[in-house]
């Protein structure tokens, strides 16, 4: 096996990938919060983790994949202020939390399915969690870095700071931070501006709340990954993942908790996805811009020109590297459609391709470059310019300019089936699948009529026949073996 190399945010370096944990590979993938639809964005991220794991899977590893479903603790603000999101939403539809959960829950594994996104091996929620993150939370307590005050149970970041390097992950400065952050949020209670809640007294109208050593409360948002992370995969595993946006507040307090807790750094690697973006902008619900998956399958939408196929969009998630910004925007769909299309119309062709007696072209070294791409960090959009090297030799051997022997025929039939379809997740389109099954048929059915006219000696009929198909951009090649045809 070629080295495989990642990008790690907390050593902003390439690093060699080495398991922690054999036999398995434990990645864990912050979740949504599960109190509206996923939007674009959030699925960008969640795609690029599917990639991820497919890939490690392909190489032979076996994952342990744990994704969880933020079900209780986010608050509106990051920075602990603001109502429970998911209890906000109950409040306001009259509704059980727990049906906000259910809705959105079963909603975004939909979305995950249309994008061919396989589940993780464990999908867990903060609510099942609750004894872990008290657990958690009271250890710390006992570290002494963290305290309680009024039934609020908040880390203690500057003592922290004191002996280890709280920001490792953003590589800022700690003075930096303290200057930016003025006051203390309206939390009064709070000892240090950049102190956060590990567990949070609930006012008695919180719909979601437990009890506790501290009274009822509800936990933080940070530490149910700290829970759920360590409980599954123990307290060093080899992949955390997230988006960007997660890296300052989210992630750099789930590295303090952990090691506070039991004295280590959570994981080995750190992957970040860059934003999706609308003009630059990041693509959010709070800002306005988000688009929603089945506004974009349905085209329903005044921005959008038409709909995408959900393996169209899949495939534009791709065309950037995963920590690279990616716009989105009608015309960079446009050409991923297309560029779709144009792979999986080479496909169609590989499977009928005759071999020859010599090969023009090096397969091996084309699927060599395959793996350098994605052993780079996952390098997808390097890896679909070496499939659409492919599928011009698939093209130019169709046209015989160039021929391929059978063994290279097969190494091309191997390469798409690992890395279009088991590793990128591609695959074809149920209603293209549909329409070209009845599409072949139909054409058959005229090539049949055609042949029966030509064996009637009514070769004006038959011209007239071939003529016609071609003008309507059907191309028919008549060989010893009987005809095949394509547009
Ligand atoms: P949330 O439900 O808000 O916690 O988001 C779920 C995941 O989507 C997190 O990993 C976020 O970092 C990620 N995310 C949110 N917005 C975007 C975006 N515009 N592009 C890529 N990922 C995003
Ligand atoms: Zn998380």
């Amino acid at each position: 096996m070629q080295p495989l190399f990642l990008y790690n945010t907390l050593s902003r370096k390439k690093e060699e990938f080495k398991a922690l944990n054999p036999p398995y590979v434990g990645m864990y993938v912050c979740g949504p919060t599960v109190y509206s639809d996923v939007h674009l964005g959030n699925c960008r991220t969640f795609i690029s983790f599917d990639i991820i794991y497919r890939y490690l899977s392909h190489l032979g590893y076996k994952v342990r994949y744990v994704r969880n479903i933020t079900d209780a603790g986010h608050l509106e603000s990051d920075g602990d202020v603001g109502e429970d999101k998911i209890s906000k939403k109950a409040k306001l539809n009259q509704l059980e939390p727990m049906e906000i959960v259910q809705t959105y829950t079963v909603d975004f594994r939909k979305v995950m399915e249309q994008f061919n996104a396989l589940p993780p091996t464990i999908e867990p929620t903060a609510t099942g969690h609750i004894i872990e993150q008290q657990e958690i939370a009271r250890e710390i307590i006992n570290k002494g870095l963290a305290y309680e005050v009024n039934g609020t149970v908040y880390f203690d970041v500057e003592k922290f700071a004191q002996s280890h390097n709280y920001t490792a992950l953003t590589g800022r400065k700690l003075e930096e931070l303290l200057e930016n952050t003025r006051d203390l949020d309206g939390q009064q209670d709070k000892r240090g501006r950049l102190d956060f809640a590990l567990w949070i007294k609930a006012k008695p109208e919180h719909l979601m709340q437990w009890s506790s050593e501290w009274g009822k409360g509800f936990p933080g948002w940070h530490i149910e990954c700290s829970a759920m992370s360590t409980k599954y995969l123990g307290e060093q595993f080899d992949i955390h993942g997230g988006g960007m946006d997660l890296q300052a507040t989210h992630h750099t307090n789930e590295i303090a908790q952990n090691i506070a807790y039991c004295g280590k750094q959570p994981c080995n690697y750190w992957l970040h996805t860059n934003m999706l973006t609308v003009s630059g902008q990041k693509m959010s619900k709070s800002l306005g811009n988000s688009f929603l998956p089945h506004e974009l399958f349905s085209g329903k939408h005044p921005l959008l020109d038409k709909g995408y196929g959900p393996m169209a969009v899949r495939f534009f998630m791709m065309q950037t590297h995963y920590r690279s910004t990616l716009d989105f925007s009608n015309e960079a769909l446009q050409a991923s459609e297309k560029g779709f299309e144009r792979l999986m119309e080479s496909y169609q062709t590989l499977q009928n391709l005759t071999p020859g007696a010599t090969s023009g072209e090096d397969i091996k070294a084309l699927e060599n470059k395959c793996y350098e791409a994605m052993n780079d960090d996952f390098n997808t959009p390097v890896l679909i310019a070496h499939l659409f090297d492919a599928a011009r030799i698939i093209n130019s051997v169709n046209d015989k300019k160039v021929s391929l022997i059978q063994a290279d025929i097969v190494l091309l039939k191997k390469m798409y089936q690992n890395f279009l379809f088991d590793v990128m997740g591609l695959k074809v389109e149920a209603e293209n699948t549909k329409t070209t099954e009845v599409l072949d048929k139909v054409i058959h059915l005229v090539l049949d009529l055609r042949n029966k006219a030509k064996a009637e000696k009514n070769f004006s009929l038959s011209d007239e026949i071939r003529d016609k198909l071609t003008n309507s951009g059907v191309q028919v090649k008549d060989t010893k073996e009987g005809s095949s045809w394509k547009i």
